[in-house]
């Protein structure tokens, strides 16, 4: 199959490349176009582009406008791939102000910042369960044997390294992007 042309260059946040990259828009589809004379119409756009830096697609809806030659798009929305979780929606404060926080230190790259806030955000969801008084660890398996955590999670939780490990005060260990993606992953799925 022939690769498709770029039409323009426009920025975006790549989660896989965790930075503004610039993305090349491949396709874009209009619908709902109205005219209201021949020189001015407004609608919907649909667009596919990719990162330039490792591929991934994406796709962007927005309202369009054009007036003569001057055009305006506003209402923005990303989707694909969806960058929020839908289960914050019901989820307490002490909940949602770490995954927020995390959010900020990882595409901030501040890779160690991010799993302490996960630490602190899947404590805070143990604390919502009723399980404050241990050490995370306890805290987790606790859920677990009241079958508030499947068996599943627990086990993914104990694979993290970091999460899992008693000692988040080592300074030796390095945390890297793979590690903080590992955390955000987890805390994102235990919401
Ligand atoms: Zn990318």
């Amino acid at each position: 199959m022939k690769e498709p042309e770029i039409k323009y260059k426009v920025p975006n946040y790549c989660p896989i490349c965790n930075s503004i990259v610039e993305t090349g828009v491949l396709f874009t589809y209009t619908h709902d176009v109205t005219y209201t004379d021949e020189l001015q119409n407004e609608g919907i756009e649909v667009s596919l582009s990719k990162c330039l830096n490792c591929n991934s697609p994406f796709l962007i809806q927005e309202h369009f406008q054009i007036i003569e030659e001057h055009s305006w798009n506003n209402d923005r929305q990303q989707l694909y791939p969806l960058a929020d979780n839908t289960a914050l929606l019901n989820a307490p404060d002490i909940v949602i102000n770490p995954y927020k926080e995390s959010h900020k230190c990882y595409r901030a790259q501040a890779y160690e910042a991010c799993v302490i806030m996960c630490r602190k955000g899947i404590e805070a969801i143990c604390t919502d369960k009723g399980e404050a008084k241990g050490s995370l660890a306890d805290n987790l398996k606790k859920l677990k044997d009241k079958n508030i955590l499947e068996e599943t999670f627990y086990n993914w939780a104990n694979e993290l390294r970091l999460i899992g490990n008693h000692g988040a005060h080592s300074h030796e260990s390095k945390v890297d992007k793979q590690d903080a993606k590992d955390s955000l992953d987890f805390f994102d799925a235990l919401i």
